[in-house]
């Protein structure tokens, strides 16, 4: 036969159990390292970046332009001095979106299994003759011989 345990006293639970202290430390704790990380998220992209997190701040002034910032909402690091993408506006017929060189890399990984399900295209509407959305600028010819001279 099992015999119940035998019940704690009030005075061995109080004894056993976290102390009221030590729960609300960790509780701030945890609560100013969330606030902190939102704070890196909100303050800059590169700060978020940092974090490991998306950009939640308001949008850069030079969203999506050459030179500016990425423009990936979640994303919009500087792109000056970099290489730097392109994606065509498709409600006009010269406006281009700039992507940094990290957001390309998605956009083409995701672009390759569309071309391979046969969803994308070659030479598709918005898509160069890969069948991908984003195409390099004419400016990162200059930006590889000026890292690899
Ligand atoms: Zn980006």
């Amino acid at each position: 036969m099992k015999l119940k345990p035998r019940l704690k006293g009030l005075n061995e639970v109080k004894a056993s159990a976290t102390p009221h202290r030590k729960v609300m430390d960790s509780l701030r704790d945890a609560e100013f390292r969330r606030n902190l990380q939102h704070q890196k998220a909100v303050h800059s992209p590169i700060t978020a970046r940092d974090a490991g997190m998306g950009y939640q701040g308001p949008d850069m002034e030079d969203k999506g332009h050459k030179d500016g910032s990425c423009n990936r909402t979640a994303c919009q690091m500087p792109l000056k001095g970099k290489l730097q993408f392109w994606m065509p506006i498709m409600s006009t017929t010269s406006g281009r979106n700039y992507y940094c060189a990290d957001c390309e890399r998605a956009f083409r990984e995701w672009d390759e299994q569309m071309v391979r399900r046969g969803e994308n295209k070659p030479g598709g509407y918005g898509l160069d003759e890969r069948g991908y959305r984003c195409r390099p600028d004419e400016g990162n010819e200059a930006l590889y011989e000026s890292n690899y001279v």
